[in-house]
């Protein structure tokens, strides 16, 4: 038997007036998860445990199997481990985003946040950004690492695990009320403004209509994630396809095999395709029993508050990822048990994480079943099936 979890991230969301009161995975074409859910158990998920905050980093570990309430040490220690930085234990790693603030003439404090992105800046573009601010603030009890588009990483010596506000959070806010307690990280945070705002490659950006990336913002403080090996946990040997750090870290710390693919870049225009045939080459040539394929797309476009791309965002994870793998698959004659789901909604209406439990689909081609819905929130509740539990989900897939 192989396995697949395909997962889009952020996909579910609240009905909309826009839609004729419909929610953007109601509304979307989707021809392919539609026929699936008539074929399989369909319910809803957990996966956010009571009292942590709603995030792809909690989300996930749920849904790989590790209770967060366990094993969660905060998000950016997990990227930290995709990029390759090795922590101490008494090290913090912190998120830094490259933001965008208004350029209005006033006092840092009271700037307006307008993008926490950047714009989704390039990898290259913040790189040199990134390298200007490291030159200037570097220390020994600083340091910077480049990660991929507008999030980076900072570790800090001997720091503390501060309570700091998430970008995507606040956008359109004044940052005064937002900036971090400790002194330290605000003085940087205000210096890699004096640093970046009239960097020749933010002129530039701003001559060609593109958002400036004009300040770094610390967030998602944490110590060294302790995951166990999946293969130990679960007796299968998994492979991680995704274009995020996140996701490529909590491969890293459960010993995962990280498979990367040319052009997949967590953006609307990712490589869906090359992300679907290398999902279907790991299992039916390269041995592994499971892969665990994530698209960020349809979580960036409900951050952005854009209802029609993140309904192509969907459209394109039916048509051009498991399309494919559900044809091949079913192709190969593998037998194979397929979990398709989000990690959590990320509602147009807030731009942000909510908990509300998500839908979720478990199709197994030895005994498809034989129902009348589709795949959406609403039918879903309508079941009645819940798993409150979200990291019990994946014994559920391995149970057959
Ligand atoms: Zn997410």
């Amino acid at each position: 038997m192989k396995y697949a979890i395909i997962l889009g991230d952020g996909m579910a969301d609240e009905p909309l007036e826009e839609l004729q009161g419909k929610t953007p995975m109601e509304y979307a074409s989707t021809p392919v998860m539609d026929e699936l859910a008539s074929m399989s158990e369909l319910g809803l998920l957990h996966t956010i445990p009571d009292g942590m905050k709603p995030g792809s980093d909690t989300a996930n570990l749920s849904v790989l199997g590790y209770d967060p309430a366990i094993y969660y040490s905060g998000r950016s220690p997990l990227e930290a481990l995709s990029i390759g930085v090795p922590m101490k234990d008494t090290d913090i790693a912190l998120r830094a985003n490259i933001v965008t603030l208004s350029d209005d003439d006033v006092p840092y404090e009271e700037k307006t946040i307008l993008d926490h992105s950047s714009g989704e800046i390039s990898t290259e573009d913040a790189a040199v950004l990134v390298e200007a601010v490291k030159k200037e603030l570097q220390n020994e009890m600083f340091q910077y690492y480049v990660g991929t588009s507008y999030r980076h990483l900072l570790i800090w010596d001997k720091g503390e695990v501060v309570d700091l506000v998430q970008p995507h959070d606040i956008l359109g806010q004044v940052i005064g009320d937002k900036l971090p307690q400790n002194p330290m990280l605000r003085e940087m945070m205000k210096r890699s403004h004096e640093i970046l705002n009239h960097h020749p490659l933010n002129e530039a950006r701003r001559a060609a209509g593109l958002n400036p990336a004009n300040s770094l913002w610390f967030w998602g403080a944490g110590t060294t994630p302790k995951l166990s090996s999946f293969q130990e946990k679960t007796q299968k040997k998994g492979a991680m396809i995704s274009a995020v750090d996140l996701l490529k870290g909590i491969a890293v710390g459960a010993q995962m095999t990280n498979i990367s693919v040319e052009g997949a870049n967590g953006t609307l225009e990712t490589n869906y395709e090359g992300k679907a045939e290398a999902a279907v080459k790991a299992l039916l040539e390269d041995g592994f029993d499971f892969v665990y394929l994530h698209l960020e797309a349809p979580d960036e476009m409900g951050h952005q508050g854009s209802i029609e791309r993140k309904i192509k965002s969907i459209e394109n994870l039916d048509q051009r990822i498991l399309k494919i793998v559900k044809t091949k698959m079913d192709a190969s004659g593998e037998d194979y048990r397929l979990l398709v789901l989000p990690d959590h909604p990320t509602p147009i209406c807030v731009r942000t994480h909510t908990s509300t439990p998500v839908p979720y689909i478990l199709y197994d081609s030895t005994a498809p079943r034989r129902e009348n819905w589709k795949y959406n929130e609403r039918e879903a509740r309508q079941t009645g099936v819940y798993m409150a539990e979200g990291h019990k989900m994946i014994d559920h897939l391995f149970e057959r």
